[in-house]
């Protein structure tokens, strides 16, 4: 599955999965769902007043929304050396109304998702990484889901996915 040269690598900003779009696309996220959870987060960002947002962009030097950006930037590869630094780990994760999201950065999506659910992004890592221990085993505490979000499937670095295949 072949990109064409002229799209940009881009990394969305919600789940950290890489996607291609032609450079005069403006889109920062990789699927409909997650544009649904950015959506949604920016339109809860929008009970800051404007004057609030000032406020605080005057104490840390930036709006909040760039925030997000500049952690996304960081996670880039033409920030340096993402692919190099440590193997791909992705995380399937299925939400609550059933749809897939292919998971590159958990902790970034996390951070996006969880407020969405009343949680922290902290709380909800803990969840994946326990779901996670269970299937493989490493836990005997059972957990299959977190606010009704399940793990699919994962791929990490230090084993072979050995679960069932799609
Ligand atoms: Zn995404």
């Amino acid at each position: 599955m072949g990109q064409p040269k002229k799209n940009e690598e881009r990394i969305c900003v919600v789940c950290g999965a890489i996607f291609y779009r032609a450079p005069s696309y403006t889109m920062k996220t990789c699927s409909k769902e997650c544009a649904k959870i950015s959506y949604t987060r920016s339109r809860t960002g929008q009970k800051w007043t404007a004057e609030a947002r000032q406020r605080l962009s005057k104490k840390r030097g930036r709006p909040p929304q760039l925030l997000l950006g500049t952690e996304a930037a960081k996670a880039s590869p033409l920030a340096g050396g993402y692919e190099t630094n440590f193997r791909a780990q992705w995380w399937t994760l299925q939400s609550p109304e059933g749809i897939i999201h292919h998971v590159r950065n958990l902790s970034l999506f996390c951070r996006n998702t969880a407020p969405l659910y009343g949680s922290t992004a902290e709380s909800m890592q803990t969840a994946v990484s326990a779901m996670k221990s269970w299937r493989r085993g490493r836990s005997k505490h059972k957990v299959e889901s977190w606010k009704g979000w399940r793990l699919i499937e994962y791929e990490e670095v230090d084993d072979q996915w050995n679960g069932t295949s799609k």
